[in-house]
């Protein structure tokens, strides 16, 4: 074992001469000379250019570019990359590593409309909010001749399906961001490249246009995001042996069903119930008895019914060809369309107190006719479902008449299982026709598109669902990013200073935690009929206490610290959410009532293979629950992802107006800092992308010195070729079984590159 000299890190950074940077890389000190441009740490944090002034012992007096003169002590300054990286490409080639210079080149290059930047291996896309000259077909005809190598969605797309290719490994791209970031653009940006790969198929259009189907039933206009998707996504794409995309596959991940009933004042439901209102034919709307979408409580309630610059009756028809596109037959649209008026109607349905306990009537309205004409059943059968319990005491069965609220409440629950019945037969059909005929062998690259992580004035159940999936994801990024390549590194024996990352196993393990973690106690306290909200936070405070990630607080609330920031949950709701019991009465009554055919047979289907129509038991609670279902799509989720060679992309929201030519550095530099730019960047710079065993790296260049290869042992090859060649000692590193090779050497081609890397 040859033990090479030692690389030098941050080698690039220029060393003055009577000032060493100390640890000016890591975000540290700044040399104190006169003149010296500098970032500045404002009162406020913000980063502000300024010259050094002058200096008195530990104080430093700034003469920042807005005008104002500051005093600061030393540790407020960092060094200031020269003009001529302002719009560097790739952040690693930054001299100076620090917050204010990466914000500074993004900022730079999104104003000049370059949206996307590397982070070594990672892409940084930042939202335009306008239309932005970057796609279109010339231009990925270009990065697929490498004929352009710019930062770009294409550019990540076109590596994972080299690497596919190369390695037969399956790929995934995994992007991640607030909402409003551009995930789901990007997603859509990506699959537009992939599907033009190896030639056409024709199942290309089919594959677009789905997304529009989705966007219609799964997406709504929210406070940050006028098509904001309220749902996970992970497409697969799938290629046969020629490497021609030859068809794909859905799933999707906890619809936020609660917004067809209940939603934010200002926010939509689906877009498809306004598209439907505004654009069905005459004849559709006779036979479903549609309204204007004014005339429905669930629409009408959060006071938003359109969305500016937005034509819900042009974007109806647009659904209905992609509906013919996808090959969804007419019967199963008016199947569909016909569900959807059935929510809507569901909606409208009235109810009035019969006594003094509050017990109820359903009022006979035009909501209970139409909503049991269009579902299929008798007006009487919906009535009864909906304003009594049925309870089994032994043989007997006991009717109870319900309350006021347990009856809006089932009517809700009604509506909402219908809507996510349909969404989920919807994804059934498309995956249907976007099946691969003869099945072929695939290799496929995978798109997720999932919830960000999101902390509002009011967190409940879904936030803490969708923030929990973000610390998974979070670890599987770090585990990539970080874990596995030190630890190669490490075990290859090569000279390596840890680089460190936020590591959030402790706060994953609140959740996971067995008995005693957030989703067990979760699950056990709403296993308990007589169970709060009250007591489940006592639970809560009584268990979890002492993990750091943890704080109970007062009235039924308490804090996460998660990866990316504090979030403080509100318990009310959390165990009838997780409980989320159809109540056996009405889920018969869908099963047998019509619903239009073939939709009744589905639901039948679907009722058998999860036992909805079984009556509850605790025990099947526990594993039935929301969140333990949730838990589990999302391992089933982490497990094929880590079959795959993932590529990460980052979207970055630069403010939250959804307007273009605004940056808002505060809120980038959170984005910048929760998704770990800089620690990327730094290891990146640090690291060896390039590796190659040293026996397969002999018998390729070995003959360019050796006569006899065969005779030699591969790792002196190895050395003597790279000594042969004047490679720098600082551009590699020779481990045990392997020859390292840093970014910025070009003699080991891109052939090499670790792919997970
Ligand atoms: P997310 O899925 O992260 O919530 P979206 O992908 O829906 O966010 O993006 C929100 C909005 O931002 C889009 O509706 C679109 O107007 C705009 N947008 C996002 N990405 C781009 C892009 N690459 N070019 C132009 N506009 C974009
Ligand atoms: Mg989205």
């Amino acid at each position: 074992y040859v033990k090479m000299p030692k690389l030098e890190k941050y080698k690039d950074e220029p060393l003055d001469e009577k000032f060493r940077w100390v640890g000016a890389a890591a975000g540290g000190s700044v040399p104190k000379k006169k003149k010296l441009r500098v970032w500045c740490r404002l009162p406020n944090t913000d980063w502000e250019l300024g010259n050094i002034h002058s200096i008195k012992g530990e104080d430093t007096v700034v003469l920042l570019s807005n005008g104002n003169v500051l005093r600061v002590s030393t540790k407020n300054l960092l060094p200031v990359n020269p003009d001529i990286l302002d719009d560097v490409d790739d952040l690693i080639k930054l001299s100076y590593l620090n917050e204010p210079s990466v914000l500074r080149t993004v900022k730079c290059r999104y104003s000049r409309d370059m949206v996307y930047t590397k982070a070594g291996n990672v892409l940084v896309a930042i939202n335009p909010f306008k239309e932005v000259p970057l796609y279109g077909s010339d231009l990925a005809a270009a990065y697929r001749e490498k004929k352009d190598n710019r930062p770009h969605v294409y550019a990540i797309a076109d590596s994972a399906y080299n690497a596919m290719m190369r390695d037969g490994a399956n790929q995934s791209i995994i992007i991640s961001g607030e909402s409003g970031a551009g995930k789901t653009e990007t997603a859509k940006i990506t699959m537009q490249y992939l599907v033009t790969l190896g030639g056409r198929s024709g199942i290309e259009n089919k594959v677009i246009q789905t997304n529009f189907i989705l966007e219609a039933f799964g997406n709504a206009k929210t406070s940050r995001n006028d098509n904001s998707s309220r749902f996970g996504k992970l497409t697969e794409m799938q290629f046969n042996d020629g490497g021609k995309f030859c068809g794909a596959r859905i799933q999707t991940f906890l619809l936020e069903k609660t917004r067809v009933v209940q939603r934010e004042t200002g926010e939509r439901s689906y877009h498809v119930f306004y598209q439907l209102c505004a654009g069905a034919s005459h004849i559709l709307k006779e036979k479903l008895n549609l309204k204007a979408a004014d005339e429905y409580e669930y629409l009408k309630q959060s006071d938003c019914l359109r969305i500016s610059c937005v034509d819900d009756a042009q974007r109806f028809h647009m659904l209905m060809e992609a509906l013919n596109i996808a090959h969804i037959s007419k019967e199963d649209q008016e199947n569909a369309f016909t569900m959807l008026a059935a929510v809507l109607w569901l909606g409208n349905i009235e109810f009035q107190v019969i006594d003094a306990e509050n017990h109820v009537e359903v009022v006979s309205s035009e909501g209970v006719t139409s909503a049991a004409k269009l579902m299929g059943c008798e007006v009487s059968e919906l009535m009864l479902a909906l304003s009594t319990r049925k309870f089994h005491a032994g043989k007997d069965s006991i009717i109870e008449k319900l309350t006021l609220s347990q009856a809006i409440d089932t009517r809700n629950a009604l509506a909402m299982s219908v809507y996510v019945f349909l969404f989920d037969w919807l994804i059934q059909k498309i995956n249907k026709s976007l099946e691969v005929g003869e099945r072929q062998t695939c290799r496929s690259i995978t798109i997720l598109d999932i919830y960000g992580f999101e902390s509002f004035h009011r967190n409940g159940f879904e936030q803490i669902c969708i923030n929990y999936a973000n610390e998974r994801l979070q670890q599987h990024f770090n585990r990539h990013m970080f874990k596995l390549e030190q630890e190669e590194y490490v075990q290859d024996g090569i000279d390596w200073t840890t680089v460190e990352f936020i590591d959030n196993s402790e706060c994953l393990d609140l959740f996971e935690k067995r008995p005693l973690g957030l989703l067990s106690l979760l699950d056990e306290e709403s296993s308990f009929p007589e169970a709060t909200d009250l007591t489940f936070i006592n639970k809560l405070k009584q268990h979890l206490d002492g993990n750091p990630c943890f704080k109970g607080e007062g009235r039924g609330a308490f804090r996460v610290r998660h990866y990316a920031g504090e979030v403080l949950y509100d318990t009310s709701g959390f165990l009838e959410k997780n409980r989320d019991l159809l109540h056996s009465d009405y889920v018969k009554l869908l099963a047998h009532c019509q619903l239009s055919g073939l939709f009744a047979s589905y639901i039948l289907d679907r009722s058998q293979d999860t036992n909805l129509i079984r009556q509850f038991t605790s025990a099947d609670l526990l594993d039935r629950s929301v969140g333990s279902k949730f838990k589990g799509q999302l391992f089933k989720l982490m497990q094929c992802l880590e079959s795959t060679t993932p590529h990460f992309i980052r979207c970055i929201k630069p403010n939250n107006n959804q307007l273009p030519g605004m940056f808002e550095n505060e809120h980038v530099l959170q984005q910048l800092r929760c998704c770990g730019v800089l620690e990327i960047v730094k290891i990146s710079k640090a690291g060896y992308p390039f590796r190659i065993a040293h026996q397969r790296f002999a018998e390729r260049y070995g003959f360019l010195i050796f006569e006899n290869v065969a005779s030699e042992d591969p790792l002196s090859i190895a050395v003597a070729v790279l000594q042969k060649f004047n490679v720098l000692p600082e551009m590699y590193q020779v481990g045990y079984t392997q020859l390292f090779f840093s970014h910025s050497t070009d003699f080991c081609i891109g052939e090499h590159q670790k792919s997970h890397y």
